[in-house]
């Protein structure tokens, strides 16, 4: 494989990690694209002296590239799924890189997750081979497959830009102000409550899952029933201007 240039991992390990595939996949994913899994020539590279033909085909030496991007049993398998899942393009490539690269210039939304779904299946059908003896039952796979494909929850839509209330404030009173977020890998909020303009308290709340509006009211609510505890005491009133965030 081609050596990986630095620049590249930051935008790769987005696009990887972003997604909406189980974590297991999404890790198998980013190992096989840094070529890090224990395949027969990997394991060579490391003096192990067993056999390293694929186990899959039977045919070829069981690279990476080879398992994952052109195995012809594993393009078989890719050629039924097509039947499956209408959308899909080709997966191709000379290797994994580029067969990556390829899927995600023709693919969008939910199908960028397919490879590791089709990875995860062809990395746990070749060690049940190995290590259990276990022959693939490849209708069975595809049946998994397209099961987990059609499980998984549409992509997240892209956050529009946010816009401040435009509000005229007093810094030189308490002020405030809050913002929540539902992402896919998990949802908070932040607040940060000014006594004035050199004292302020930072509040920061996760939350295990949530809706946007969920995350933006309760992150209020703790707002609010901190400054009750906390400012009102101080200042004996309570009447802050609180500032949010739209979207
Ligand atoms: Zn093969």
């Amino acid at each position: 494989m081609e050596p990986f240039k630095p620049q590249d991992i930051l935008p790769l390990w987005k696009t990887i990690w972003k997604l909406q595939a189980a974590p297991r996949c999404r890790l198998l994913m980013w190992n096989i694209i840094f070529d890090k899994i224990p395949t027969g020539t990997n394991l060579l590279k490391r003096s192990f002296h067993g056999p390293f033909r694929c186990h899959i085909c039977c045919a070829d030496e069981e690279s990476t590239d080879h398992l994952f991007a052109y195995c012809s049993v594993v393009n078989t398998l890719w050629h039924n799924l097509s039947a499956h899942i209408p959308e899909l393009k080709a997966w191709h490539g000379a290797n994994i890189m580029e067969a990556w690269g390829n899927w995600n210039r023709d693919h969008t939304g939910k199908l960028i997750n397919l490879p590791l779904l089709v990875c995860w299946a062809i990395w746990t059908a070749r060690n049940n081979i190995i290590f259990n003896n276990i022959p693939p039952s490849w209708p069975s796979i595809l049946c998994h497959i397209v099961a987990d494909f059609n499980l998984l929850p549409a992509p997240v839509s892209t956050t529009p830009t946010r816009t401040i209330t435009p509000l005229t404030i007093d810094k030189s009173k308490p002020w405030a102000f809050f913002d929540g977020s539902a992402q896919a890998d998990g949802c908070g909020g932040g607040a940060v409550l000014f006594l004035n303009d050199a004292h302020f308290y930072r509040i920061q709340i996760k939350y295990p899952n949530g809706t946007n509006n969920f995350t933006e009211l309760s992150t209020a609510k703790h707002l609010i029933h901190f400054a009750n505890k906390n400012i009102a005491v101080i200042f004996n009133y309570l009447e802050i201007p609180i500032l949010y965030a739209i979207g």
